[in-house]
């Protein structure tokens, strides 16, 4: 497994790869990789034949008082992790590599950041459309990967591919999760053992809601108000949003249809959480 940490020496290196005709995945992470991220990186390599990881906590789409400088890190574990996997290559530049002094372009999706976790987090959604692209410009992907435990994510990059005319097929991969339903992800490692007992209600809710809706329940504000009593009943909870959506564009809904989002955030202690499914009428996803 390679390990690169300059623009230039990986911007030279897929150049000799496409080249040569490989077939080339990216896999884009903050790193302190679990299971989650590891599922990504096995559809990437049933796809291509190169699997590029990025291991890149990018400051740009952390706002004042988020936890940048707490968020977890362990470069080490994560090289192991990848090695097992089968990783070919590893991208873990520096900020000061991948912003350059007195840089000024960004990628702003307009509509989509404004839902969800957007209105609570006003520019975190540029900060990840600017450093996906640079990604996408650095490793020149054909295929991308990305999680939809991170729905409003995926949305904006696939927005952002098909305005720009990006180059790049993006795939999106079903959110693994800890036996009890737990979505996986690098913030889990903030809870305490009483607030992780707590973090089971955002499953729990998605569970509910799938119930609801299945038994006919169409009325967005009955199922909302449901799951908001299932959250309020778990201690340490703090709702910050609770949401059914039109799954392309992400507008609230008041009468479900044949496809809804659900998407939820909630704070348990001091760490937030997020988790969404789709209510799909005769499925269950
Ligand atoms: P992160 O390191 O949190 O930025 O995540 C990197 C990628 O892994 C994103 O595309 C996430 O959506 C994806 N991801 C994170 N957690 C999970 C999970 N539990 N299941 C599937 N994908 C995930």
């Amino acid at each position: 497994m390679e390990v690169i940490e300059t623009v230039q020496g990986m911007q030279q290196r897929v150049d000799a790869l496409r080249s040569a005709g490989h077939m080339i995945a990216l896999v884009p992470t903050m790193g302190f990789l679990h299971e989650g991220h590891l599922e990504l990186m096995r559809a990437g390599k049933r796809n291509t034949d190169i699997l590029i990881i990025s291991i890149f906590v990018n400051p740009t789409q952390f706002g004042p008082g988020e936890d940048l400088d707490q968020y977890p890190r362990d470069t080490e574990g994560d090289l192991q992790k990848a090695r097992d996997v089968g990783v070919d290559i590893v991208f873990i530049p520096s900020a000061g590599e991948m912003y350059q002094e007195n840089c000024q372009t960004t990628v702003q999706v307009e509509k989509l950041p404004q839902h969800l976790c957007g209105l609570s987090r006003p520019g975190h959604f540029d900060g990840v459309a600017t450093v996906v692209a640079k990604l996408f410009n650095i490793t020149k992907p054909h295929i991308a990967i990305f999680g939809q435990k991170d729905y409003q994510q995926l949305a904006v990059i696939s927005r952002m591919v098909m305005d720009l005319n990006m180059d790049v097929q993006i795939l999106g991969v079903p959110t693994v999760r800890e036996p009890d339903g737990l979505a996986m992800s690098s913030r889990n490692n903030y809870l305490s053992p009483e607030e992780r007992k707590s973090a089971i209600c955002l499953k729990k809710s998605i569970d509910l809601a799938e119930q609801l809706f299945q038994g006919g329940e169409k009325e967005a504000k009955n199922i909302i108000d449901r799951v908001r009593s299932l959250v309020m009943s778990y201690p340490f909870t703090e709702i910050d949003y609770i949401a059914l959506c039109d799954p392309v564009t992400l507008d609230n809904v008041d009468l479900l249809k044949e496809e809804n989002l659900l998407a939820l955030a909630v704070r348990v202690g001091k760490t937030k959480l997020i988790d969404n499914c789709l209510l799909h009428t005769g499925t269950v996803s």
